[in-house]
């Protein structure tokens, strides 16, 4: 019999590969920590690559029927509350890029690769199996899990996102870096939403040393909030409840409109942020990295689900042409990715930066370089991130300077 591909991690990426390599007629067992599969009950937003890798998976109609089209991503000045600019998404973007840009809610995306899994005969779906490290020979790879067991598969795919253990044993570079960047988020119902601002767009309001976004989710029915402050915290911290003043407190300085959306929020929860420096060895034998295993970023080009979903892609289009080479199909799956994710990685720090947070001079360039771009340019300014499916492995085109 033939073994199956484990996956370590049921989250978007680790479901996307399962789902794609069982497309192409290779078995997959995922193995999840948690006791359940899902994902946090905010949203998400999907640039048109995502939807590019949906097709290709399969699930297209699904991911669609889930998304509220938004028709702008809009920039604010937080300070001033003027708009700095606008990015049309309507037709002219969708037919540039072939495929629309969205915000969807995360748990029911996660939903639709479950149900695609669940489906298919091909995938095997585990939890409570965290799994804490792997031995391999020229033939197979075993992953142990905490309890202790042993299950062997033909490769493994560390799809176990930030803390990934799979990662640790494979680079060995210690833990993610702390960006000092402490993310909020809330959901909050449309009709709490001040209605000045009940727009249909993603909406950046840039500060100093803080930003706020939030859009439409879940057919309008509510709104998500995402909101930023630098504020040096020093430890890594995920999902953990927060009192309103404490979000509150880095926003004293903003706009009253703006400052309306954060009195508007309840139940925060709270991340520290967390990225890693691109690296150039994905695979070790039969094992290899994908999503935020591979290269973790902060959320500031909202790229990180969408590249974990490429991965997926290239990595069952290799794996699919692999024949009894795993090892060498992982090596050319990495090879056609690396590039591609590790600029991302990169400029999603430096938008944070140039776009998110300066002050003064530096604030008053980003409105005017960004205030000065036409749609059209825009659109150039992305065509490498948005133009491509991820097979391609673009990372050389458009401008950078976002
Ligand atoms: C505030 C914020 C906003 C964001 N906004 C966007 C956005 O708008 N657009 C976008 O594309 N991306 C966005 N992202 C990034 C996106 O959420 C992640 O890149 C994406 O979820 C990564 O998916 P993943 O499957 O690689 O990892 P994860 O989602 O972290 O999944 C990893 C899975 O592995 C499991 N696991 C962990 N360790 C083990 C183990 N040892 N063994 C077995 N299982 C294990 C976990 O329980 C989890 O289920 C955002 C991130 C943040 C923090």
């Amino acid at each position: 019999m033939t073994l199956p591909v484990l996956i370590a991690g049921g989250g978007i990426g680790g479901l996307a590969a399962a789902l794609g390599l069982a497309q192409k007629g290779i078995a997959t067992l995922v193995l999840e920590k948690a006791s359940q599969l899902g994902e946090i009950g905010a949203g998400i937003q999907l640039g048109p690559n995502a939807f590019h890798a949906f097709d290709a998976l399969g699930i297209g109609p699904a991911a669609r029927d889930l998304a509220v089209y938004i028709d702008n991503l809009r920039l604010m000045d937080a300070l001033t509350a003027e708009e700095i600019a606008r990015i049309p998404l309507d037709e002219a973007f969708r037919a540039r890029f072939g495929n629309p840009y969205a915000v969807v809610h995360r748990g029911a995306l996660h939903g639709v690769l479950l149900a695609a899994c669940e489906a298919h005969e091909r995938v095997t779906l585990r939890t409570s199996a965290a799994v804490t490290g792997y031995a391999q020979d020229g033939t197979s790879v075993t992953a142990t899990l905490a309890s202790g067991e042993a299950v062997t598969g033909r490769a493994l795919i560390g799809a176990d996102g930030l803390w990934s253990a799979v990662r640790a044993q494979l680079a060995g570079d210690g833990a993610p870096r702390v960006s000092g960047h402490t993310t909020y988020r809330s959901v909050i119902p449309t009709e709490e939403m001040p209605e000045a601002l009940r727009w249909n767009a993603a909406t950046l309001w840039a500060g100093p040393r803080c930003h706020i976004v939030h859009y439409p989710l879940s057919n309008w029915k509510e709104f998500n909030l995402v909101v930023t402050y630098h504020n040096d915290a020093p430890e890594p911290v995920a999902g953990k409840p927060v009192s309103h003043e404490e979000v509150a407190r880095g926003f004293d300085h903003v706009a009253p409109l703006a400052r309306e959306v954060i009195e508007k929020g309840r139940d925060w929860k709270h991340w520290v942020l967390c990225d890693r420096d691109p690296i150039l060895d994905w695979t070790d034998g039969r094992a290899a990295l994908l999503g935020d295993a591979a290269h973790p970023m902060l959320q500031y080009m909202a790229q990180g689900a969408c590249m974990a979903l490429e991965d997926a892609v290239c990595l069952a289009d290799e794996m699919g042409r692999a024949g009894e080479d795993p090892a060498r199909a992982l090596e050319s799956y990495a090879a056609r990715r690396r590039l591609r994710t590790a600029r991302v990685q990169l400029q999603s720090r430096e938008v944070g930066t140039h776009v998110y947070h300066p002050e003064g001079a530096h604030a008053a360039l980003r409105n005017t370089i960004m205030a000065a771009k036409t749609p059209a340019e825009w659109y150039d300014t992305v065509a490498w991130l948005y133009g491509s499916n991820g097979l391609d492995g673009t990372c050389a085109t458009g401008g950078a300077d976002t």
